[in-house]
């Protein structure tokens, strides 16, 4: 059984008001907010055994490398990654598919190569893969959105083929809501022979993730969003592959031997991990990982498909004219839309007035606002600690903003 009313009671943050009304926090799409667990595990980290890793033999250094590597074993078992090797941590998604886009893009793309993306991409799916295909004569193309939120599939397979090097798609989008078929991406691209990336900055807080199952080859994601602290996120990609890439950042810790005019690079993930990294930020991810072991993903899942579903049907029902971005059911906690006559930012203004946390604009996704033919929208996120009342308040505090601007129209 999902007891909302325990996992609530994980969240400190969740108890504070604003200007005297209880905080209603929906938006997750751009950060969680983070339990008890987590915090802890930070608290802890720093008040007993800080220390820079992989360096030092003292006690501290010793533990401090054992408690980031065992985050990073967490996070790959949390993925289904079929070795720790694999897992290289980042500072988030944005990150982690620069990385690629610059370790594997810049080594691999030719004049006449395409990597084939979604029109639905976050910037951060979007801009490295512009810059890699700027630097390398490669074409982007774009799989096209249908109107109901899903990818158009069988123009996805006229799209890819022999020249396609690499298939890139968010798994879940931030504004729509819908969970994209990587699955059958994957099959695609690598019947074409190419690789597959999987953004997963929006499904592996939200739904079971297995990166065998998925068949792709890249996994992105960010902490933040999945209960973690910021700074910390992770890039999980096969062993062979990142063997072959070039390193994304030179300097410390990700060398084997230096010399004055050339390097040889450490085995992976360090080759990856240049600097010092984000220990403290890795032991909270792994607390992370660990809490939302013990609520279960397929519950995590089940409880924001139904709140989405319900919001989807409460703002649909009683609040005329408006308009909900992406697929009606079998959607993510995402909603995005439009209200006639108010103006997104307004809108997140007055439910602010409401103790509502929302989120209004483009959503870092400009293409997509432009196939939808707007210039933002207004976004409610929900995650697993939002309730069934949640969405009642947001849909009440909608019709009081609709009368409030109607007055004034
Ligand atoms: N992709 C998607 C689908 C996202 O929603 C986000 C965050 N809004 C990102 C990538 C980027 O994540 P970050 O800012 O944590 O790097």
């Amino acid at each position: 059984m999902y007891d909302i009313a325990k996992v609530r009671r994980d969240f400190p943050i969740l108890g504070r008001e604003v200007d005297g009304k209880p905080l209603v926090y929906l938006d997750n799409a751009a950060t969680s907010q983070k339990p008890r667990q987590v915090l802890d595990a930070l608290t802890q980290h720093y008040e007993r055994h800080n220390a820079n890793i992989h360096r030092g033999v003292h006690r501290l250094a010793e533990e401090s490398t054992a408690a980031y590597e065992e985050a990073r074993a967490k996070v790959a078992r949390f993925i289904g990654a079929p070795e720790t090797t694999g897992l290289v941590f980042t500072r988030g998604t944005t990150e982690s598919i620069n990385l690629v886009a610059h370790g594997w893009g810049r080594k691999n793309l030719r004049e006449g190569d395409e990597v084939v993306l979604t029109e639905t991409e976050h910037h951060s799916n979007l801009v490295p893969w512009q810059l890699a295909a700027r630097d390398t004569g490669a074409r982007l193309r774009f799989i096209p959105v249908r109107d109901d939120g899903t990818l158009d599939m069988e123009e996805a397979e006229r799209l890819i083929g022999p020249r396609t090097r690499m298939v890139a798609a968010v798994h879940a989008s931030n504004v729509l809501g819908t969970v994209n078929p990587v699955e059958r991406l994957a099959e695609l691209a690598h019947g074409a022979g190419a690789l597959m990336l999987v953004d997963g900055a929006q499904s592996a807080p939200h739904l079971p993730v297995d990166v065998g199952s998925l068949g792709c080859d890249f996994f992105a994601a960010s902490g933040h969003k999945m209960l973690g602290p910021m700074g910390i996120g992770y890039l999980w990609g096969r062993t062979d592959l990142l063997r072959e890439m070039d390193p994304f950042l030179g300097g410390g810790e990700m060398i084997r031997e230096v010399h004055l005019d050339h390097s040889t690079w450490a085995e992976v993930p360090y080759k990856f991990e240049a600097g010092t990294m984000n220990v403290a930020g890795a032991v909270g991810l792994g607390a992370a990982v660990e809490y939302l072991e013990s609520l279960g993903m397929e519950n995590v899942r089940e409880h924001e498909r139904q709140l989405g579903e319900y919001a989807y049907r409460r703002l649909s029902e009683e609040l005329e004219g408006i308009t909900i971005y992406g697929p009606e059911a079998d959607r993510t906690g995402v909603v995005s839309f439009d209200l006639p006559g108010v103006h997104p930012h307004d809108l997140s203004q007055l439910l602010d007035e409401e103790g509502i946390a929302s989120r209004s604009g483009h959503h870092c996704c400009q293409p997509l606002m432009r196939r939808l033919g707007v210039s933002s929208t207004a976004r409610a996120s929900f995650y697993l600690y939002n309730t069934g009342d949640e969405v009642d308040r947001l849909a009440e505090a909608l019709a009081e903003a609709r009368k409030f601007f109607g007055a004034f129209a």
